[in-house]
């Protein structure tokens, strides 16, 4: 008897159905006994479960109890969100874009608006807004803090506890949205965090557990190879890869670029080649994969070279800006662009002011599998939401809303774009890791396929959510 059988399941480019049998958490084909449960899909289309590459998974529980100032086109905008705000205490703001604004943000803005402590971060979490009240609390300067002071604050108000709850409703969420697994690349031990709450039965979901370099030396004595299952995580929780943050973001203005900003600065490189190369080396000789964020193209190709340098496997992570050879260094090297198509259409403005002339070649996710490369979606969550029918909806269609595409000849299709977001196929032997939709994503139009209703969720052919 199996364990499962889907009835009336149907595959995409197929017309007939099937029933899938599901047993010891794999598919093994069509159903030739009953199943110890069984579940009628009606025809639903069953694709592989959708995989997030690039989630802070901690950030984005508790964004979403943080107050959306991401509307705000102004310091005036967003003072007067802060100020309709009923919290008390610390109260902590996510999500303005602030690099298109007329006015700069200030300690005494926020002060004005909220005397108590108040901090906005940025929706690329690059930038921390904090006033006079919380400065005291943080132990940080007041006013608009950049990249390092930024991240400091934010790891000051990460240091209170994360509810479990809230990481299980997170976890439910994305779930509810056919999601399988994430490469969760927090600012954290992911092992130690995981480890706790799978322990405590929070399951829903695979975690591939990436690192920072100051993990680099424990991770490597601990024979923490990528892809490994960690101890008593029924295989649910894989060592992940080592990231390194070799440049800045575009908001910022501090992506590395060839050619200059606006204001004359090209950027900045956190990394350089040797040290990047030095690291990457490292880490391979350890079988750890690398994930290596570049988003400016001078960042990108430095990158590149330290993976021709090193050996290293893995992937870059954003690469929002690349010279066009690049593309066949991807491909060349087996490195695998790992993009966020929903940044392409919050930064767009930002980009076409910014990168003035470049835009050909930015989010070129075209170029990229033409020349041959694998590209992975995510969202990097907290930055857009961890749903991936938002960043498969941003890479085919280039917009949302009402606006027009955005450099439409990097479109993808709904295939290549799903393709993207999963891993492994529905096919006899495979992990049983699904999505059942409730919609044909091929039929859908752009608001649909970003909202596409999902019926059920498997993990290894358990069901981690069930609407239908
Ligand atoms: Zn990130």
């Amino acid at each position: 008897m199996h364990d499962l059988i889907l009835r009336d399941a149907r595959l995409p480019g197929r017309d007939a159905p099937v029933d899938l049998a599901i047993h010891a958490g794999r598919i093994v084909g069509a159903a030739t006994s009953r199943g110890r449960e069984e579940v009628a899909l009606d025809g639903r289309l069953v694709i592989p479960g959708l995989w997030d590459a690039h989630v802070h998974f901690g950030q984005w529980a508790r964004t979403r109890g943080r107050l959306d100032v991401s509307a705000a086109g102004s310091v005036a905008e967003a003072c007067a969100t802060v100020r309709a705000a009923t919290a008390d205490g610390l109260l902590i703001g996510f999500g303005f874009r602030w690099a298109t604004w007329a006015d700069a943000p200030t300690a005494a803005a926020l002060d004005e608006a909220r005397p108590a402590p108040t901090v906005l971060l940025s929706g690329d979490l690059h930038t921390a807004w904090v006033n006079t009240a919380a400065a005291r609390e943080l132990g940080c300067r007041a006013g608009l803090l950049r990249e390092d002071e930024a991240f400091a604050a934010e790891r000051a108000l990460d240091a209170s506890p994360l509810p479990q709850a809230a990481v299980q409703d997170a976890v439910r969420a994305a779930s509810s949205r056919g999601v399988v697994g994430i490469v969760d690349l927090e600012f954290a031990d992911t092992v130690e965090q995981w480890s706790a709450r799978m322990g405590a039965g929070i399951d829903g979901l695979r975690v591939s557990a990436g690192f920072y370099p100051d993990l680099l030396d424990a991770r490597i004595a601990a024979g923490a190879r990528t892809g490994v299952e960690v101890d008593g995580t029924r295989g649910l929780l894989t060592h992940g890869p080592l990231k390194v943050i070799t440049d800045g973001s575009l908001n910022t203005r501090t992506a590395h670029c060839t050619d200059p900003y606006p204001d004359g600065g090209v950027g900045v490189q956190n990394v350089d080649l040797d040290a990047l190369t030095a690291l990457m080396r490292r880490a391979t000789a350890a079988v750890i994969h690398c994930a290596i964020h570049a988003i400016g193209d001078a960042a990108n190709a430095i990158a590149l070279d330290a993976f021709d340098a090193s050996g290293a496997r893995g992937t870059i992570e954003h690469a929002q800006l690349l010279a066009d050879s690049d593309a066949a260094r991807f491909a060349a090297l087996g490195v695998t662009a790992s993009v966020q198509p929903e940044h392409a259409l919050d930064d767009r403005d930002v980009a076409d002011e910014l990168w003035t002339g470049r835009t050909g070649r930015a989010f070129p996710l075209r170029t990229l599998l033409d020349a041959g490369a694998r590209v992975a979606l995510g969202s990097d969550a907290p930055v857009a939401p961890l749903d991936p029918w938002i960043a498969i909806g941003a890479a085919v269609h280039r917009t949302r809303g009402d606006r027009a595409a955005w450099h439409a000849e990097h479109a993808l299709t709904v295939d290549e774009a799903i393709a993207a977001s999963t891993r492994g196929a529905v096919a006899p032997g495979e992990v049983a890791d699904l999505a059942v939709l409730d919609a044909d994503p091929w039929e859908a139009g752009a608001d649909a396929l970003r909202a596409l209703p999902v019926a059920l969720t498997l993990v290894g052919g358990r069901v981690t959510h069930a609407a239908l």
